[in-house]
């Protein structure tokens, strides 16, 4: 599933990382690839991501195998990384000359997928439609987009619609936006209410029930290298995030048994 929005700041990499640790927690094996240069979610699951360091910018560009650059989370069973350094930044231009490079992630997946054995894997996009999101989109089923309950939450969706559709066209058949998650959303402001009945009204039943409260506590945890259920699981972020990620899991049952 690719965590995809063009917009920076919306919830991409919090959601990557705490629907992951979630999932895990639930007894799911979990794999969260980071596909953002910054590296955001490498830091909030404490993996080692120095430039230089083995990354998902030597699989991508190098031909190393997947399987080299994944490790488990500590003290967090069935959750792993695939880390990205600042690397990653060089990435976006030196795939543009190379055979399939909208496909190389979807490549390195197909090598490694039976080995590996997950139930999710989480891709956390950087904030631009460019070649490391069309390398997530095309190697996934699903796009998962979080939307900011803010002002001009819906600005450049239709974008990123189109851009699905595109690869859906030419890349991947079997994508589909599955998924939205409104993120950030303060229950005091008439506004937060607003976006969020606006979103349902467009997106219908791919709108997650669960909203994901604006919480101070959502955005310390990874400055201690955890997620929110672990950094205090009694909080409103940590029960929306795991009632989210029930949602989602249950939803992925009823297409398992359909
Ligand atoms: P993106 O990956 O889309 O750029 P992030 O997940 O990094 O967005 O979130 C942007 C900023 O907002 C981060 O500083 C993060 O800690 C903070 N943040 C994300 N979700 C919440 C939330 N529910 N409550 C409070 N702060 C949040
Ligand atoms: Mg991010």
């Amino acid at each position: 599933m690719t965590i995809a929005n063009q917009k920076g700041g919306v919830g991409k990499t919090t959601s990557a990382v705490n629907l992951a640790a979630s999932l895990s927690m639930h007894g799911q094996r979990v794999l969260v690839v980071d596909l953002d240069p910054q590296g955001n979610a490498s830091t909030a699951l404490a993996t080692e991501h120095r430039a230089g360091a083995p990354s998902i910018y030597q699989v991508l560009v190098e031909d190393l195998p997947l399987e080299s650059i994944v490790t488990e989370v500590p003290d967090m069973p069935g959750l792993f990384c695939a880390p990205a350094t600042l690397d990653l930044a060089g990435a976006e231009i030196e795939l543009v000359p190379m055979v399939g490079r909208e496909t190389r992630l979807k490549r390195a997946f197909a090598a490694f997928e039976s080995k590996m054995n997950f139930d999710y894997i989480l891709i956390d996009c950087p904030p631009s439609l460019g070649l490391l999101t069309v390398n997530a989109m095309a190697a996934a089923q699903e796009v998962l987009i979080p939307i900011q309950c803010e002002y001009y939450a819906l600005e450049g969706l239709t974008q990123l619609l189109q851009n699905v559709e595109l690869v859906r066209a030419h890349l991947n058949q079997t994508l589909t936006v599955s998924t939205i998650l409104l993120t950030m959303y303060d229950g005091r402001t008439r506004l937060a209410s607003q976006v969020a009945e606006e979103v349902r009204s467009h997106f219908g039943a791919t709108v997650l029930d669960a909203v994901i409260p604006r919480s101070v506590r959502v955005s310390e945890a990874p400055s201690y290298g955890q997620s929110v259920m672990t950094y205090d699981p009694g909080s409103s972020g940590a029960m929306a995030y795991m009632e989210a990620a029930r949602e989602m899991a249950y939803r992925g049952a009823a297409v398992a048994d359909a």
